[in-house]
């Protein structure tokens, strides 16, 4: 394995992107750059930019292409990210942004775009059982039998339902994910990146499916 990557995981909400992304930065030493973490944290912090952001993300919509890509690009422009590369989870998520990024990684072209698929009857599931960690983000897969309150292993903060994963908010992203994202399949399709990875498996199985397509598409 060669340290560095510059790769951009797509997938549906639920897919289980966000624990496999935290897997692959570690074991390519990059960065982990998730836009829904970072909105969260300035939500948080109650930022000008979260401030902005709440309603949208609690409704399920998307926040503005401008405002994304000025995210993105800031946090590409880093250090770490320049010299080691990184993993996008959660962004591009539309074509315009897609069309931007191509512009800001101009110089030093992405290694994969994977595509995690898993199909929209599953995911649908897998979401609201999803809790998440108030203070640090960390995933949990609620069974029911949790001993309340549910303390986080990592950070002994609140374990908890994610505001925008009400049964309406969920729809809301997932259509939004059909009319809006599913289109970055072809924009990646037709210029020779994308990888198509079967998320439907062990989580240890698609950790191995995605580091082998990495792997591949490194010597393409
Ligand atoms: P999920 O994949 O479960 O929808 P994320 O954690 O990736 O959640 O994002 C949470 C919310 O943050 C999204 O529903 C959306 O409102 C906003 N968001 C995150 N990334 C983007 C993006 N690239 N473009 C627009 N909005 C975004
Ligand atoms: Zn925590």
């Amino acid at each position: 394995m060669i340290p560095g990557a510059r790769l951009i995981i797509l997938g549906r909400q639920g897919a289980g992107k966000g624990t496999q992304c935290v897997r692959l930065s570690r074991h390519f030493v990059v960065p982990h750059i998730s836009t829904g973490d970072m909105l969260r944290a300035a939500v948080r912090e109650g930022t000008p930019l979260g401030q902005a952001a709440k309603e949208v993300m609690d409704s399920g919509g998307l926040v503005g292409d401008d405002t994304m890509v000025g995210i993105v690009s800031e946090r590409l422009n880093s250090d770490d990210a320049r010299t080691r590369g990184y993993i996008l989870d959660g962004f591009p998520r539309t074509v315009g942004q897609a069309e931007a990024l191509d512009l800001v990684t101009g110089e030093r072209p992405l290694d994969a775009v994977i595509d995690l698929d898993v199909p929209r009857s599953l995911v649908l599931e897998r979401l609201s059982a999803r809790r998440v960690c108030r203070d640090c983000g960390t995933n949990y897969v609620a069974s029911g039998n949790e001993r309340q309150p549910w303390i986080c292993e990592v950070c002994g903060g609140d374990v908890m339902y994610r505001a925008d994963d009400t049964p309406d908010a969920i729809n809301n992203r997932l259509d939004l994910y059909e009319q809006q994202t599913s289109p970055l399949i072809n924009y990646y399709q037709a210029t020779g990146r994308l990888t198509v990875v079967d998320g439907v498996a062990s989580p240890d199985e698609v950790f191995a499916r995605l580091t082998a397509a990495v792997e591949a598409s490194r010597r393409k």
